[in-house]
């Protein structure tokens, strides 16, 4: 790497210490940095015109001698005349252009055409003047493509494009080119000094896509080395425990199910028992929608640990969900001989220690709590798996904490959010994803309609026959204080709360029906207890805050109302929406919106289009971007200053065949033609990536 490269800006010529403290508010310090900090889109240049050709509202370029310059206090005007008409050049407050303004100099100015009073002028110009003794202007400026750049008020885009100008051709002896020879080869990629001047100062559209596409993909490499590098070596350092299966273990397990399973879950198994086999831990991501048969296909991996003599635990986000897995798995384990428990936030001293001797000794097998289960004091035997239900998560946070003493279980995690590809290649991509898509047979059908706040009362009250026939709904309220509070403080959006819903239906189309109402300041047993009288078709419809407190299985709700829906995101709807349908009978899902823009037309229509999670998701992705799909910011996105997840999916696929390819040929980067490479995977992960250098 050349020391040039980390030289400060201060020395470049033009910039100086003052202009390099402004350049360093954009986080530029040094020449590499600001060959490096690319342009977010670029503005089409016409080469010069004819003045008599300007088109208002254009970005033009003519070039014309000065008759005369006034001052007007606070602009400078000067009028330009090319022989084809003349206009005027105005600044406001541009005392820097004035010194070379004179009458005769010539002049190339570029800027937005205006007319202001009948007066054809060039607003706030770039201008370039050659005065009247000096050597004629050089040849006439070309179309071009012009770079815009992320600036902030001490940087201004003419700024920031003259200093590059002056750096770049200097790049050669700065910037250096981590991409191997045979790899730009083979994906016909332009070597990276050639990209970067494409990015800057592109010849053509073409070039400039050439440029992109090179850098792009830098990108989505480097990151996918990263990820590459980083699961090679849990791979090769970690051991799990092998768990085989055999015909009649299979057969056992499979017998166990009231239902043959579903081609889906058959393929989400192949991979999983392909894992549990291989004898290095697995981890491993669960995606399906609500109801598309994660939680048997995760008792079927918990049976095969067992049937190898090691224990399972199943980790739900709540007691309430940890409660109904363990009613489910009564169920299919009726009679069987796998000993196992549910460990409660609250139980008797005497119980809970009896759960946790128990595991310890290897007497139970499975053992089933919320997400603290790792956290606590229990201790297994021998645990073999694990399985982590995330609910509407993304399986992030819980792979840190698994970390246990000895051999390291095997670790599935389960979630309901379909995750869109891309961004389970990235933030997710040291994972393995298997998705189960599509639901058991016998479902009925989910129809979705949008509702406009004038048609409430007749949307509602044409729910009440069901009701009263004895089907079931739900009425869901976005939560308050969650994330989007403060924004809606800022906007003066006001929420839907349960309490007012509640109020308005029980007053109003569901008077007289029994509703149950769950709000976020109910004790954890005061909602189990409205959640119970629900779940035995004591309550018409339950009103509830927040997305977790429906998280029940009630075959009979065939009902889901949401009030702002415009508020939710997709897949929540989408998940939300999971909710009903899970019966026989036919569905109805009514999304209430409180605003009518046509973004919000167009994506509560995507639901009103499809039941497929993966196909919302994507959208989702499209039209919020990755950072809201993920919900939280703690997520670890990769800084990507030039790929899109979205739209450069095919590069991405493309760069992580390539880094995983790479790696498992060079886990460590130690070839030297992988040098300059491993230098900038170090440099591009920084402090988050150590395995490089560990032994
Ligand atoms: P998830 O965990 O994905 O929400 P579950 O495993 O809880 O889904 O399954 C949802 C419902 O579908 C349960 O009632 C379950 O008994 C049923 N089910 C699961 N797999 C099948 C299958 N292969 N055939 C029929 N019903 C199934
Ligand atoms: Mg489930």
């Amino acid at each position: 790497m050349s020391d040039r490269a980390e030289t400060s800006l201060q020395y470049l010529k033009g910039v100086g210490p003052k202009r390099a403290r402004a350049l360093e508010s954009l986080g530029l310090k040094t020449l590499r940095d600001l060959l490096l900090y690319f342009p977010f889109r670029h503005e089409p240049e016409q080469g010069e015109l004819p003045i008599a050709d300007l088109v208002e509202g254009t970005v033009a370029t003519i070039r014309g001698s000065i008759c005369h310059v006034a001052r007007r206090h606070p602009m400078l005007v000067a009028e330009v005349d090319d022989g084809s008409q003349a206009c005027e050049l105005r600044w406001f407050n541009a005392t820097h252009v004035a010194r070379n303004l004179r009458s005769g100099a010539t002049v190339i100015a570029t800027g937005k055409v205006k007319r202001y009073n009948g007066i054809l002028h060039l607003a706030q110009p770039r201008v370039e003047v050659y005065p009247p003794d000096a050597d004629g202007p050089p040849n006439p400026v070309q179309p071009r493509l012009v770079g815009v750049y992320r600036v902030n008020p001490q940087v201004t885009n003419a700024g920031l494009r003259a200093a590059i100008d002056t750096l770049l051709p200097e790049a050669e002896a700065i910037l250096d080119e981590p991409l191997p020879i045979a790899l730009r080869e083979a994906r016909d990629l332009p070597d990276r000094v050639a990209a970067v001047r494409g990015m800057h100062q592109p010849a053509s559209e073409a070039e400039l896509e050439r440029a992109r596409r090179r850098i792009a993909y830098e990108e989505l490499f480097l990151m996918q080395l990263g990820l590459a590098v980083r699961r090679r070596h849990l791979l090769d350092r970690e051991h799990g425990y092998k768990l085989r299966i055999t015909p009649e273990i299979d057969r056992r397990i499979r017998a166990r199910f009231p239902f043959p399973l579903t081609s889906f879950q058959d393929d989400a198994l192949r991979e999983i028992v392909r894992d549990l086999a291989d004898g290095r831990p697995m981890t491993r991501l669960l995606q399906g929608d609500v109801g598309s048969g994660k939680t048997v296909v995760a008792l079927y991996a918990c049976l095969l640990a067992i049937a190898g003599g090691h224990q399972a635990a199943i980790m739900a986000p709540t007691e309430v969900l940890a409660q109904q897995h363990y009613a489910r798995i009564e169920q299919y384990l009726r009679g069987s001989r796998v000993r196992r428990a549910l460990l409660r936030g609250r139980m008797k001293p005497v119980e809970r220690n009896r759960i946790i001797a128990d595991t310890e000794a290897g007497r139970l097998n499975l053992l089933v709590g919320t997400h603290a289960l790792l956290q606590s004091d229990v201790a297994f035997q021998s645990l073999g798996l694990v399985i982590v239900d995330e609910q509407h998560k993304f399986g992030v946070q819980q792979r840190v904490g698994l970390r246990t003493k000895g051999v390291r279980p095997h670790c599935l995690v389960m979630t309901a959010t379909p995750i869109p590809r891309s961004l389970a290649m990235t933030v997710l991509g040291d994972l393995e994803v298997s998705a189960i898509r599509g639901a058991p047979p016998g479902r009925g059908s989910v129809r979705t309609r949008i509702i406009w706040p004038a048609k409430w009362h007749e949307a509602l009250a044409a729910l009440r026959p069901r009701l009263e026939a004895g089907e079931q709904a739900y009425f869901v309220c976005p939560a308050i204080g969650g994330g989007d509070a403060e924004e809606d403080a800022r906007k003066k959006v006001r929420l839907v709360t349960a309490e007012e819903s509640f109020a308005r239906l029980a007053e109003g189309p569901w008077a007289g029906l029994r509703l149950g109402l769950l709000h976020g300041s109910l004790k954890a047993d005061e909602k189990q207890a409205v959640l119970d009288r629900f779940a035995a078709n004591e309550l018409h419809a339950v009103v509830a805050t927040t997305v977790v407190e429906v998280g029940v299985d009630v075959p009979n709700a065939t009902m889901m109302v949401i009030e702002n829906a415009d508020r939710f995101g997709l897949s929540q709807l989408h998940q939300l929406r999971g909710r009903v349908g899970r019966g026989r009978g036919d569905s109805l899902c009514l999304l209430i919106a409180r605003s009518r823009s046509a973004k919000v037309r167009e994506r509560l229509g995507v639901l009103r289009e499809t039941t497929d999670g993966f196909r919302i998701a994507e959208t989702d992705l499209k039209l919020r971007g990755p950072g809201e799909l993920l919900g939280t910011r703690q997520h670890g996105l990769p800084e990507l200053q030039v790929a899109s997840m979205v739209d450069d999916f095919e590069l991405l696929e493309l760069a992580r065949d390539d880094a995983f390819a790479l790696a498992a040929e060079d886990p460590k980067l130690m070839r030297p033609e992988h040098k300059r490479l491993r230098a900038a995977v170090r440099r591009q992960l920084g402090d988050r990536l150590t395995l490089l250098d560990s032994g």
